[in-house]
């Protein structure tokens, strides 16, 4: 039973004590009690379907009885041990993670959050290649450190002060919402019916990697570019994938130039895109950098960076030292996490689950005009409202948060998101069934239904 401090307190104490730009879900807002693998359940002891899991975070299932047993017992050992010491736990977790990487993405270092992660990444791309500017792409999100809010591109997360020097952008090479399409290139079970005049090479792709091209000849130092940033596929832009092949040829020219690749898989890595456990292995390439968060801790506040010796050997040339980084308590969690998706097969889960549900909401957008497009892959989706699937006009506000606040009184949780917080996002734990899918697809009808 719930034992916390009543509704009407926790609405006065958020207004008084709490971050005032704190986002809050729901007119009514969710008080959350538990959770139980795809499960959550509030105050009052109402269950509800989870299928955006603390913005896909929560990857092998809310309070895994195998980590809860693993942390206690840790904790009952040891909880604290600054990486200055030796301790088993972190040199296990480096071991095994890096076992999970391609190349020679062989030297781990352990933060606490995706912006973190990012942040370092960038510390290591200078360092290593003495240059300074970074590109990333229009409608990216890589954190909210001060130096990540000029690497992301929203102005949801940007503040009205100075950004940081060497931040540049290239277009978004959105298949859906893009100048050039592309959508029948797109890497993903699901197509939809824009035609892409596409002869083997995607012509698309080719007009973004121009202006890539352009970019980096306009806006870029004569010293050349350090670093070009991505998501394997866009997550709080809403779920936005690539025409096939961009990332892969824009990451050999950038290794042309002499600069790094990094990849951001804070959202697409740990197995949630079915096919690889990491979402740069469907674009053909290993970056130099990988910077991962959210479901490698299920929840628990651990993120990290893999990257080549040589790189690393960048960033030697001062101390560098995170308290918490790769703590006992972590790396427990971070091990238990992989032992979980190799056991329970959770890869395999996202791709099985992950294309029925993909195929299922599909099958609605037939019924329903409102839907312009379905995407995604395995269990990382979007599925975005329109006003009018011509022209492609991004839903009303007011008319998508109806129908996302019903699904919730239906005990359905779902994302929202894209620069118009107009894409449903479907990120759930990794652990959800079909029964869970056909649950998903029924509560988004009625609340299509309702909604006329
Ligand atoms: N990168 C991506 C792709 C993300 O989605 C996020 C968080 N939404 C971050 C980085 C930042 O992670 P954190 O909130 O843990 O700092």
């Amino acid at each position: 039973p719930y034992k916390g401090l009543p509704y009407d307190d926790l609405t006065t104490i958020r207004r008084t004590n709490l971050n005032p730009a704190l986002t809050t879900y729901y007119s009514k807002p969710l008080a959350l009690h538990q959770g139980y693998k795809q499960w959550l359940f509030d105050i009052d002891g109402r269950r509800y379907l989870d299928m955006f899991a603390g913005v896909c975070t929560v990857s092998v299932g809310h309070c895994h009885p195998k980590i809860t047993r693993a942390v206690s017992e840790q904790m009952e050992i040891l909880g604290h041990a600054t990486n200055i010491y030796y301790h088993t736990k972190i040199h296990e977790y480096a071991m095994k993670l890096s076992e999970t990487l391609p190349g020679s993405l062989k030297c781990i270092y352990f933060v606490n959050s995706g912006s973190e992660a990012n942040d370092l990444a960038l510390l290591m791309a200078r360092s290593y290649t003495g240059r300074f500017d970074v590109i990333s792409l229009k409608n990216c999100y890589h954190g909210m450190t001060y130096q990540m809010m000029s690497l992301t591109s929203n102005n949801h997360y940007k503040y009205p002060v100075p950004g940081s020097a060497g931040f540049f952008k290239t277009l978004n090479p959105d298949v859906y919402n893009g100048i050039w399409g592309g959508n029948k290139c797109r890497d993903s079970p699901v197509q939809t019916d824009r035609i892409c005049s596409c002869t083997g090479e995607c012509e698309a792709g080719l007009k973004y990697i121009e202006q890539f091209e352009n970019e980096l000849n306009y806006q870029i130092s004569k010293n050349g570019l350090a670093a070009f940033w991505a998501e394997s596929i866009q997550g709080v832009g809403g779920a936005v994938q690539y025409p096939k092949n961009y990332i892969r040829r824009v990451h050999d020219i950038v290794k042309n130039q002499g600069g790094l690749f990094v990849a951001d898989e804070v959202q697409t890595g740990f197995g949630r895109t079915g096919d690889h456990f990491w979402g740069f292995e469907a674009h053909g390439i290993v970056p130099d950098i990988v910077t991962m968060a959210k479901g490698i801790g299920n929840g628990y506040p651990l993120a990290a960076v893999a990257t080549t010796p040589a790189i690393a050997s960048g960033l030697a040339k001062a101390g560098h030292f995170n308290t918490f980084g790769g703590n006992p308590i972590a790396c427990t969690v971070g091990i238990t996490v992989l032992e979980i998706i190799g056991e329970e097969k959770l890869q395999a889960n996202c791709k099985e689950v992950g294309t029925y549900l993909l195929l299922a909401l599909l099958h609605l957008k037939s019924k329903f005009p409102i839907i312009g497009d379905v995407r995604g892959k395995g269990l990382m989706i979007g599925v975005e409202l329109v006003e009018d699937s011509k022209t492609r006009k991004p839903l009303n506000p007011e008319k998508f948060l109806k129908i996302w606040e019903h699904c919730r009184d239906l005990g359905l949780i779902i994302g929202k998101g894209g620069l118009f917080g107009n894409v449903i996002r479907i990120k759930p734990p990794m652990c959800v069934t079909k029964e869970d899918a056909d649950f998903t697809v029924d509560v988004i009808e009625h609340a299509l239904i309702r909604q006329g």
